[in-house]
């Protein structure tokens, strides 16, 4: 099976950490819109998968588009693909954006999973990252997707943002705890150098957290999450029994995905391609990709990536099926450090790396590579 990926690259205002691919022009919208469906009837081809398992409204701000848009998407793609075993849609979404309203039309569609934007019930903090949204609304915005009828909600918080841990920290993984949401995705800040944050680095204005720091935030987040009853079941991602995400579940097992939109991506277990098209020349039908064919290396090297981010790891057996039994025993052998110094557990058939270690995991993946 394959899943599917709408990318609506339009913010209303651009956050200060923010390093995706996205534009302020609403206006372009509609335009966009329109050459989505276009590139979807021409691009449905692409994998060789005709039966989809999920479908992601991703971005940008999904959420700007009215759900009767979303509900259209999901049409088309029924008309194009087999999606009698999808279990999962999702939508990202904006907290400012959920009115009453919103979510009742969204209720409406084949949309069953919300990921909210909330990063942070600290409102200095929304203020420094630029977001649109308080903490009040990001409260609300989860109660009115409940009332509304939505039972799938992931949010999404932020840590390792300089002067904001301790009691700042400690509070927004309460007030996310206390959300009683689905699933939880935890992300370390990082300072990207196209961005405000990153020129106020450059300045002086912003002083990045030490790795001890991030060590300690990390654990902390950890800690709040897995007590509060979530499975740590991927570097960045928390998860209640049975609430695993299952369309980023299926990128990280390397399934097929075709991205429609500005900036998306696409892969087809050999072949990889990207939209480079600026949303205007999107909008104006001018449609360029870029792309790569992967070598058996290449799928070795994006295994055991994409396999050590999970808990699950990786298999040693599947890497001597796959590619080689040589291969499978130069990881074994590069792994014993890992193995000694506690990150990694090893049981004979799998290397894993301890949930409370993944902050290495970087690491650990690089010295297992090809
Ligand atoms: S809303 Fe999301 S995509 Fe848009 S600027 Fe903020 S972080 Fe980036």
């Amino acid at each position: 099976m394959a899943t599917l990926y709408f990318h609506i690259p339009f913010c209303k205002r651009i956050c200060s950490y923010c390093d995706f691919y996205k534009v302020g022009a609403l206006a372009l919208m509609p335009s966009v819109v329109e050459g989505m469906h276009r590139e979807l009837d021409e691009r449905c081809g692409y994998t060789s998968e005709r039966s989809l398992s999920s479908i992601y409204f991703g971005g940008g701000t999904p959420s700007l588009l009215h759900p009767s848009d979303i509900e259209q998407f999901i049409c088309h793609a029924e008309r194009l693909f087999d999606v009698s075993a999808v279990k999962e849609i999702t939508l990202e979404a904006n907290p400012d954006d959920i009115t009453a309203e919103y979510a009742e039309a969204l209720a409406k569609t084949r949309v069953n999973r919300v990921s909210l934007g909330i990063q942070s019930f600290d409102d200095e903090v929304l203020k420094l990252m630029n977001r649109r949204h308080t903490a009040e609304v990001a409260r609300t915005a989860v109660r009115t997707l409940r009332r509304a009828g939505i039972e799938n909600i992931s949010v999404d918080v932020i840590f390792g943002i300089a002067g904001y841990g301790g009691a700042s920290l400690e509070h927004t993984l309460e007030e996310a705890v206390n959300l009683d949401v689905e699933h939880i995705s935890a992300y370390h800040l990082t300072i990207e150098e196209r961005t405000r944050l990153g020129l106020m680095t450059r300045k002086g204005e912003y002083i990045p957290v030490s790795d001890d720091v991030s060590e300690a935030e990390y654990m902390a987040v950890h800690n709040a999450f897995t007590a509060a009853g979530y499975e740590h079941y991927e570097v960045s991602n928390y998860a209640k029994t049975g609430c695993r995400a299952r369309h980023n579940s299926a990128y990280w097992q390397g399934v097929e995905y075709l991205g429609i939109g500005p900036g998306a991506h696409s892969f087809s277990g050999d072949n990889r391609m990207w939209c480079t098209s600026s949303a205007k020349e999107y909008s104006e039908g001018v449609v360029l990709y870029e792309g790569e064919e992967l070598t058996p290396t290449d799928h070795l090297n994006e295994y055991v990536m994409t396999s050590l981010r999970r808990v699950e790891g990786i298999d040693l057996d599947f890497i001597a099926q796959q590619w080689g039994g040589q291969h499978a025993e130069r990881i074994a052998v590069a792994a014993k450090g890992w193995v000694e110094s506690g990150v990694v557990v090893a049981d004979g058939k799998t290397l894993s790396i301890r949930p409370e270690r993944f902050l290495v995991s970087d690491a650990v993946i690089e010295s297992f590579f090809e």
